[in-house]
């Protein structure tokens, strides 16, 4: 079991495009595992590798109640998506700080898994909100950006008061 260090805004790691995954070997997996660990430890909903530094196409997400059906997406697509939804989000990466944020309500997402072989899954509810929360990251998008121009100069004021010094 390894636990990993989450990386928190302001690192610019955050903000960087992860790569595509080619290699679906024991290093991957070795990713996968210590993701998982470290999701589970920090009692998230989902985990983007670029959170710990890894700049790669890869998210672990468990949206289920007893932490049993853990789903690993790696270079996962939106390949449809419907409906609406608004709901309060949070961020391992951004800790303390929550806000309500416009999603899709349904999504269609395809991906591989650790052996390289895809799959297609259709989410909706909370599993669809992390999922696209996720697949954000490995666009260095956070949730705040997502915020309206009011209530992003309400998160900056809060980060700077909570962050003294940090940019
Ligand atoms: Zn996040």
């Amino acid at each position: 079991m390894a636990v990993l260090k989450i990386l928190t805004i302001p690192n610019p790691i955050l903000r960087e495009q992860a790569t595509v995954v080619t290699s679906f070997d024991s290093n991957l997996h070795q990713i996968l595992d210590d993701m998982t660990d470290t999701m589970y430890a920090a009692r998230g909903i989902g985990l983007a590798a670029p959170q710990v530094g890894i700049l790669q196409r890869i998210a672990v997400i468990d949206t289920s109640e007893n932490k049993s059906e853990k789903i690993e997406f790696i270079n996962p697509e939106i390949i449809a998506a419907s409906g609406s939804t608004k709901t309060e989000e949070g961020c391992l990466s951004i800790p303390k700080y929550r806000e309500y944020v416009n999603r899709k309500e349904k999504v269609v997402v395809r991906a591989m898994d650790r052996l390289g072989k895809q799959f297609q899954i259709e989410a909706d509810d909370l599993f669809a909100i992390c999922i696209q929360h996720e697949m954000d990251h490995l666009n260095g998008v956070l949730f705040i950006d997502r915020l309206s121009a009011l209530k992003r100069q309400l998160f900056k004021r809060w980060f700077d008061r909570e962050y003294p010094g940090d940019e």
